[in-house]
């Protein structure tokens, strides 16, 4: 089955239940409507004279345009292209062309980000030409650009069309779109990810519909999702996290989805949460850690909430028993995965134990394999000792878009996809993640793992977050510096920290750096970036 046979199955049986809603907007749409207009929406593209295999990119915040580009592309064979919305000039102008993208659907401004005004620096050759005729020189695949409807924002540009006028050249009865459908298989390429970019530069992964529509419903599952599931999402949509383990896991069961807001806002997925009665709720967990240390957290009735995912980065043990015990999220699960598998290879479901379930990945997905290998010898290492995580089955990408010495170094001949992660498993086959091979910090000879010493430094009840690194050091190869972010309104002092970890951590774990900050530098999909912060702490040093 392709993702758009599947939504029109559902959106059969769930007719007038609801199946989006996009608070930010003000929009609400059944499944009956959402499929109708992502009908109409395909049907329209095919007049623009996209065809299947064509790449389309989408540049934006989360809201209901996204949700349709998503669905109406999977119907017709396009391969949506999911552009990052922190993107800026240089960047997007990369991504559009490593993937050839022919059209791009993007908002006029979103807070500081002038979209329509980088794109027209771009290719000013967009305030003369015909919609849909662009040729432009620093972007010779793109030939149209639609921007998204926002009240009061954006000009109207000759070269340009707004969304609801490609929406009206469209028609939900076209008899092109099932013709086309008829033709597709699941194992076509549907999307086009870009990874994080948190240990570097990102690069796109090719998914398939049976790479994601799979682990969307299977991701479901473990959350025991059914149509009366209300889930908030409040992860990017740009990212794997909210389109898979968010539209994809609501739409496999007829769940409704509920965008609070676009951008990041604590205080909005909480009246979000409240105002909808979510029953799930996902997140990083920072933002988790944000909603709950916000002043005006106790205003609010959570008390629908019993499911949702914190995923993406290492996420604490206090963390999630705060999350358990103060967000009644009590079936909560972490996930682990990568953009590269589609993303989730390991979860824990309701029949794990509270304390695996908070310290743990939980087990390998149903119809997937995972093995922990000494990343030297490649092999399988003995229960608790660490290694490379290794995966295979049906979520391990196409490949890297454009890329084959990459997709060969990711990907063996095996078909074992090496995630760069170092991990453990337990007798029971619970999984851990310990760090990323490349974070490791190597110091006169030990071997010491950044999250250990940050689960530890977190324990300190004035430390809000904190992000631990390795950096060059001439005496012992490298030396720990931590990143500290202090609780408002409290104080702490280096020798705090010094004195805190001392008897409790060997000597070689203490940080030698420590430094307090504000904020640490992030991604947008809300990932910390460790190489920028080792980095900046590089040149502070110098
Ligand atoms: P890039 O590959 O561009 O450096 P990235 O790896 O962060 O960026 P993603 O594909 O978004 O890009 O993230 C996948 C990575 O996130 C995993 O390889 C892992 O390191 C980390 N991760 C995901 N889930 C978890 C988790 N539950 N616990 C710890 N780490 C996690
Ligand atoms: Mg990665």
């Amino acid at each position: 089955q392709t993702i758009g046979d599947f939504f029109a199955a559902m959106a059969q049986r769930q007719g007038s239940r609801d199946a989006l809603v996009s608070r930010h907007q003000g929009l609400r749409y059944s499944y009956a409507e959402l499929h109708a207009a992502a009908r109409q929406l395909a049907s329209a593209l095919l007049n623009q004279g996209l065809e299947k295999g064509d790449r389309v990119g989408i540049w934006s915040h989360n809201n209901a345009e996204w949700v349709l580009m998503q669905l109406a592309t999977a119907q017709i064979g396009l391969v949506l292209v999911n552009i990052n919305p922190a993107y800026r000039t240089s960047e997007v102008e990369y991504a559009l062309n490593k993937v050839g993208c022919k059209a791009l659907v993007t908002m006029p401004q979103f807070k500081t980000s002038d979209y329509l005004g980088m794109l027209c620096e771009l290719a000013p050759e967009l305030m003369v030409c015909e919609p849909g005729k662009l040729q432009s020189a620093r972007l010779p695949t793109l030939r149209s650009v639609v921007w998204i409807d926002v009240a009061g924002q954006g000009e109207e540009q000759p070269g340009m069309l707004r969304f609801s006028q490609l929406l009206a050249q469209g028609t939900p009865a076209d008899e092109r779109i099932n013709a086309i459908a008829a033709t597709l298989k699941n194992t076509d390429p549907i999307n086009i990810q870009f990874t994080s970019g948190t240990t570097g530069f990102p690069k796109g992964a090719t998914l398939t519909h049976r790479n994601i529509l799979n682990n969307g419903f299977f991701i479901g599952e473990c959350m025991r999702l059914t149509p009366e599931d209300r889930l908030c999402i409040p992860v990017p949509l740009y990212h794997c996290f909210g389109m898979v383990l968010g539209n994809l896991a609501c739409f496999t069961h007829g769940s409704t989805i509920v965008y609070p807001n676009d951008g990041f806002d604590p205080i909005t997925v909480l009246e979000a949460v409240q105002a909808e009665k979510c029953t799930g709720l996902h997140g990083v967990p920072t933002m988790f850690i944000a909603e709950l240390d916000h002043p005006r957290f106790a205003e609010f009735d959570l008390s629908t909430l019993r499911t949702g995912i914190m995923a993406g980065s290492p996420c604490p043990i206090e963390v999630m028993k705060r999350v358990v015990s103060d967000m009644h999220l009590s079936e909560i699960t972490i996930a682990y995965g990568m953009t590269e598998t589609s993303p989730v290879s390991c979860q824990s479901d309701n029949e794990t134990p509270l304390e695996k379930r908070v310290a743990t990945v939980g087990k390998v997905q149903p119809h997937l394999e995972v093995k922990i290998v000494d990343p030297t010898t490649g092999e399988i290492v003995a229960p608790g000792i660490s290694g490379e995580l290794c995966t295979r089955g049906y979520s391990v990408m196409h490949g890297y878009w454009d890329d084959e010495a990459k997709t060969r170094e990711a990907i063996d001949a095996e078909h074992w996809m090496h995630t760069g992660d170092l991990a453990t498993m337990d007798e029971e086959g619970y999984v851990n993640i310990v760090g990323r091979i490349k974070d490791m910090v190597i110091r006169g000879g030990e071997n010491i793992y950044p999250r250990e010493i940050e689960e530890f430094l977190y324990r300190h009840p004035q430390v809000q977050d904190v992000q631990v690194v390795g950096v060059p050091d001439v005496r012992y190869g490298e030396e720990l510096c931590a990143w500290i972010i202090v609780k408002l309104g409290q104080t702490l002092g280096e020798d705090d920290v010094r004195a805190f970890c001392k008897g409790q951590i060997a000597h070689y774990k203490v940080p030698r750096y420590i430094r307090f900050v504000q904020a640490f530098p992030m991604t947008v999909t809300g990932k910390i970036q460790k190489f920028k912060i080792r980095d900046e702490m590089i040149e502070l040093l110098d």
